[in-house]
């Protein structure tokens, strides 16, 4: 039986009023479908001990969306694993496109921040994925290849046991424009593998999710891919409503 694992990443959005009004829904709705996927929400780290209150009896988890490569000093700003430990959360995205277009981060620093959160103990949600300049170059196996041997470089042929990595093409974030569920099948498939290579007997510890503009009208044809184990919603997280019908879709898909 699959089990897939469903992130709401919430970007820089949300305030309490949209939080209370979000979980009172998801209380009333969610119950026949707790424990067939699970389910995780990142907030903005603002809103975290918020968000965690209101999960507080249901069987959902806690994701931050960035984290500092620091634990803790003078870094004025930034938010540490310890602290984001210390309040509840299980899981950290690292790399989300965002991040490395917006505040310039590389292979090589990313790298260093999946290191300290799996050090620490907690689940990282590494995002990889193309530009649309790449995807017409037919780059995208190797873009993705250089972002996870950074993370093998640095963490050895172990490296992505109990991890998630969310399979992102940047020009279908935020756009619209979903990939085609075959291809990104045949990319998962592609990131498995590589794993494999390195690591025989740990595929099943990989949890490789696709993100990039899904909604409830395609999330079907991406969880019936047998290499997706999950997804990375963003726009259509924000509405609880919208939300939920991509969480009973997959949970029906768990049953099926
Ligand atoms: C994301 O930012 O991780 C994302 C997938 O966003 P959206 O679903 O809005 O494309």
């Amino acid at each position: 039986m699959k089990n897939f694992l469903i992130v709401a990443n919430w970007k820089l959005n949300g305030n309490i009023k949209m939080i209370s009004s979000f979980f009172e829904t998801l209380k009333l709705n969610l119950s026949a479908y707790a424990n067939k996927s699970t389910i995780v929400f990142a907030p903005s780290d603002v809103y975290l001990e918020r968000v965690y209150q209101c999960i507080n009896d249901m069987n959902i988890f806690l994701a931050a969306q960035n984290v500092d490569i620091n634990l803790k000093g003078a870094f004025t700003g930034e938010s540490s694993i310890l602290m984001l430990k210390d309040i509840g959360v299980k899981y950290i995205i690292i790399g989300h496109s965002e991040r490395r277009l917006f505040h310039q981060e590389t292979n090589d620093f990313i790298a260093k921040k999946f290191l300290l959160v799996k050090k620490l103990k907690l689940i990282p949600i590494l995002c990889v994925g193309e530009t649309e300049k790449e995807k017409q170059n037919g780059q995208t196996k190797q873009v993705i290849k250089e972002q996870l041997s950074c993370i093998f470089q640095k963490l050895g042929n172990s490296a992505f046991r109990n991890t998630v990595i969310a399979y992102e093409p940047i020009w279908a974030i935020g756009t619209g424009f979903s990939a085609h569920p075959k291809d990104v099948q045949l990319i998962h498939e592609f990131i498995k593998n590589y794993i494999r290579k390195h690591d025989p007997s740990s595929i099943n510890e990989t949890i490789v999710q696709y993100g990039g503009s899904v909604n409830h009208s395609n999330a079907k044809e991406f969880l019936k891919q047998s290499d997706i184990n999950g997804l990375l919603i963003g726009s259509a997280s924000l509405n609880p409503q919208e939300f939920l019908k991509i969480i009973r879709i997959a949970c029906h898909i768990t049953g099926e």
